[in-house]
């Protein structure tokens, strides 16, 4: 992996090697068979009662104030490159944060209850009863240390709100200090893409964005608001950059010249660039582990992985690791189960670095 200094869209450098083989993967028009989400593939990879908690049992969870932020912050950062190019500015940006958080709330009013103290409603899962250290330093940081001031309710939440909206600017700081948008013009941004591999696996999933230079090289970058500490998190943002380039690759004809994360807390930069045998491979291990997930589903066997994740894991108190018990498995024909837990509003980022 290697680190490059920003780029503009059109000074991602030109692909390396011959002409860009013909796209291979179909179009999606009618899928039949299994489906993969990033986020639900690395789950699988995660630990696959994880995965049967989100995917099969699509047990609610109640989202972080971290993750809310995080989905804050990426329709800010989806907004800003409306405005013409002169007007992206880190005020403008900021201008933008309340606007975009009446709109969230518009779309799940329940977002809003990460500042008040309403009880969690029954079935939902609140939060991991053994968190990461990281994770509870992460919605200090969002919701603001106001949380523990000795206030009245109504003030309370007031301060938590605030605390929540400066601490979304200042994710947004991050991001000015790594790119300037007043030098970009993305192709694309929160763009849905799929495609069919194998016999009948549908991949798919959301970019954050897509830059296209003249030449017609892409770059794939992904925004990482996330609290979690990245090298804890690497592997699976990369996992998840590696099928994105996998879909446009099957889908375009073209291996994107540059996989980006830009990681907002901490102001860097991460590219990698893949290479057509790497993601050639890649499209083998997500048909194996598509496959090891039809066989889990089949046997009804979805173990438990720990790992440090579990200190972000909504689902502990079910979890046989942590002395907890998982529910009877669902008795619906499995081959009618999607690989994507139950929509919650709007489209809320669920790894611990998004
Ligand atoms: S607590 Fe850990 S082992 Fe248990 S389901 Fe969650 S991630 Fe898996």
């Amino acid at each position: 992996m290697t680190a490059h200094p920003s780029l503009t869209a059109s000074e991602v450098p030109a692909p390396a090697g011959g002409p860009a083989p013909a796209p291979r993967g179909r179009r999606p028009e009618a899928p039949a068979g299994p489906s993969l989400s990033p986020s639900r593939a690395a789950d699988f990879k995660t630990c696959p009662l994880l995965f049967r908690f989100r995917t099969i049992d699509k047990l609610p969870e109640l989202p972080s104030a971290d993750q809310i932020r995080g989905t804050l912050v990426h329709a800010v950062l989806e907004r800003l490159f409306d405005l013409p190019a002169a007007d992206r500015t880190p005020e403008a940006a900021a201008a933008l944060v309340a606007p975009e958080w009446a709109k969230l709330v518009a779309q799940d009013p329940s977002v809003s209850e990460i500042f008040t103290t309403d009880p969690v409603p029954p079935g939902v899962s609140a939060g991991p009863a053994v968190p990461d250290p990281a994770a509870v330093a992460a919605e200090a940081d969002a919701t603001g240390q106001a949380a523990l001031l000795d206030l009245p309710p109504g003030e309370a939440e007031a301060a938590r709100l605030a605390a929540f909206l400066s601490s979304a600017s200042a994710l947004l700081d991050g991001y000015f200090a790594v790119e300037d948008p007043q030098r970009l013009q993305p192709a694309e941004r929160e763009t849905l893409i799929s495609t069919l591999v194998g016999d009948d696996l549908l991949l798919r999933g959301y970019i954050d964005r897509l830059d296209v230079s003249p030449a017609g090289d892409l770059r794939v970058v992904d925004y990482k608001t996330g609290g979690a500490p990245r090298e804890a998190f690497e592997g699976r943002a990369l996992f998840q950059l590696k099928f994105y380039a996998l879909v446009l690759w099957r889908t375009r004809g073209v291996v994107p010249r540059v996989l980006r994360l830009l990681y907002l807390k901490d102001a860097e930069v991460l590219d990698y660039s893949p290479e057509a045998g790497e993601l050639e491979r890649f499209e083998r291990t997500l048909t194996a582990l598509s496959a090891a997930i039809e066989r889990a589903k089949r046997d009804r066997d979805f173990r438990p992985k720990p790992s440090r994740l579990c200190g972000w894991c909504r689902h502990q108190q079910l979890c046989p690791e942590f002395g907890g018990t998982p529910p009877p498995f669902p008795e619906l024909p499995v081959t009618v189960l999607s690989s994507e837990p139950a929509p919650v509003g709007p489209r809320l980022r669920d790894d611990p670095v998004d």
